[in-house]
């Protein structure tokens, strides 16, 4: 099914335990992508620590790609664009709240010049090549979060990006049910839907209840408050603000990502009725119970605001006993040994710590089973592909579908799917990867550089050096040094390098004339110098010097 009016769907980055997103359409020849996301590694991989999406598939069809749809702001959906545009090449379609941040994010990157920014109302409507799409408004933990509707030649496909049912949502407009039900009357093809929070039973708890709840804590604690929340969370750090307001404390925020998020809501018009933030200077000069502090590092994050004043090692802000720190947050899996670890040193310095185990301080800007329940009601697709989560999340997003006679569509990263008005079937397979941003270079996950990195990390590694002359035979003696693996004064050391020394005046004189083979018979002589004593099998190298 190639010609014009085909249509597939192929995610790219979004099926796994990495949630990093990356979509793409196919009508005919075209292709659309929608959101370009980061992934955060945790313990798996320590060598890496923000990963992306391999867009080699899509990078290979670049003049094909007639632009790239952005559903919200969030790290994991729009964070790999600053870095993976330039394979891209292809316009951006994003509202204005999204467009703030993304300048921001392509400001730092030296692109903002480069990239053709489109912005679109939420709710909007708008065509990119042969594609008819339109933005419908949901509820997210972010401003301005969208579904993407996309009028196909085979039918309606609706692609949910994330969002939850919270009928007071505080900032924004609630998920737009009518609009869903509308599309459902008309009648939908096929659904992409966020998996993340499905296995949570029942409706979603609203921000309502988080600020209600909040206004009425804040005010009962003396000290210095601290509170913890995702910078993009606008309705969270709303909620903070009218608390504070309530309780008689000024705002001070405390971290980087807290001050540019400021900047950007406030630029699109949110946080209106909230008077301006305090630098984390002016802090110190309100006393303990007139202020509250947001501070960045509810992940447990080393470099974070919170985790340098729980070492007691931020330069500005310090707590103690008497005051409190509430994550407004969860943590994301594979952060609680981080998030605990704060938790603990905070507790230490005699700081009170609340989390959502004791009070209703967060709730999850994802569909719970119960609101996943209620879209498919309205909308009532034919087909429905989970994304967004781990496979026990798609295989329970599925599960609910099936008992509303929908059928479920299993994909894997890089399956595309071809979707037709009588039927969906898995076609091709696309390449998929992951890269590793390693400081300001891209370095493919499985390469050379990142294996070596892994192997260097539990293993350490032996670098032979040692001068030859021309006829390839040793002047002076060899030196052999271990970086993580022996010290410089280990004995070990020593006998390493006499029998590394040894084994090279035991190299055959064919092997000495060509610097490649003389290499590797010298890799091969350290390797055996090094012997099983260890028991670990460090990256081995050599250098050869000709004098
Ligand atoms: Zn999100």
């Amino acid at each position: 099914m190639n010609d014009m009016t085909g249509v597939s769907f192929l995610p790219l980055g979004g099926t796994g335990e990495i949630g990093m997103n990356l979509n793409l359409y196919r009508q005919g020849e075209a292709w659309l992508a929608v959101d370009c996301g980061i992934g955060f590694s945790g313990n798996d991989t320590p060598e890496a620590e923000i990963i992306l999406p391999d867009p080699v598939f899509i990078a290979e069809r670049r003049d094909r790609l007639a632009g790239l749809v952005v559903t919200h702001a969030h790290e994991d959906h729009l964070g790999a664009i600053a870095h993976l545009w330039p394979q891209l090449g292809c316009p951006v379609y994003v509202t204005p709240f999204a467009a703030a941040v993304l300048r921001r994010k392509l400001g730092e990157a030296g692109l903002v010049q480069q990239v053709p920014i489109h912005v679109i109302a939420p709710g909007g409507a708008f065509t990119v090549g042969p594609f008819d799409l339109r933005f419908v408004s949901v509820t997210h933990s972010v401003p301005e979060s969208q579904s993407l509707v996309l009028r196909t030649p085979q039918g309606i496909i609706v692609h949910t990006g994330d969002w939850k049912i919270d009928p007071n949502p505080q900032v924004g407009p609630p998920t737009d049910l009518e609009t869903f039900a509308e599309l459902g009357r008309e009648g939908v093809l096929a659904m992409v839907c966020d998996s993340t929070n499905v296995r949570t039973e029942g409706p979603s708890a609203s921000e309502a209840d988080v600020r209600r709840e909040m206004t009425r804590l804040i005010a009962s604690l003396e000290g210095r408050i601290a509170v913890t929340c995702f910078a993009s969370n606008v309705a969270r750090v709303e909620t903070l603000a009218m608390a504070a307001k309530a309780a008689g404390r000024r705002v001070a925020v405390v971290g980087r990502s807290l001050r540019n998020l400021e900047v950007a809501a406030r630029e699109c018009g949110y946080l209106s009725d909230v008077p301006h933030f305090l630098s984390e200077q002016d802090a110190n000069s309100i006393p303990d119970n007139q202020v509250l502090l947001i501070v960045t590092g509810s992940q447990g994050e080393p470099r974070s605001a919170l985790s340098r004043i729980a070492a007691d090692t931020h330069p500005n802000i310090a707590l103690g006993e008497g005051d409190t720190v509430i994550y407004s947050s969860r943590m994301i899996p594979g952060n609680e040994q981080a998030v605990i670890q704060v938790q603990d040193s905070l507790t230490r310095r005699g700081v009170h710590v609340i989390t959502d185990k004791d009070h209703l301080v967060h709730v999850s800007g994802h569909a719970t089973g119960g609101d996943v329940r209620k879209l498919y009601d309205l909308v009532r697709p034919r087909f429905l592909i989970p994304v967004h989560g781990e496979w026990r999340h798609l295989t329970a997003n599925a599960a609910i579908a099936q008992e509303l006679n929908i059928e479920p569509v299993l994909l894997e990263d890089g399956d595309i799917l071809d979707i037709r008005a009588d039927g969906v079937e898995i076609g091709d397979t696309a390449p998929t990867g992951r890269l590793v941003l390693d400081g300001g270079r891209i370095l493919p996950m499985n390469g050379g550089v990142l294996s070596a990195r892994r192997r260097m990390l539990f293993n350490g590694m032996v670098l032979g050096s040692f001068a030859v002359d021309d006829e390839g035979y040793l002047i002076g003696d060899p030196k052999v040094s271990a970086p993580g693996l022996l010290d410089a004064e280990d004995p070990e050391t020593q006998r390493v390098t006499e029998e590394f020394g040894n084994a090279l005046d035991e190299i055959p004189d064919e092997l000495r004339e060509n610097d490649a083979t003389f290499r590797e018979a010298a890799k091969t002589a350290l390797r055996r110098a090094l012997g099983r004593k260890l028991q670990k099998r460090p990256l081995v190298d050599v250098h050869l010097l000709r004098v």
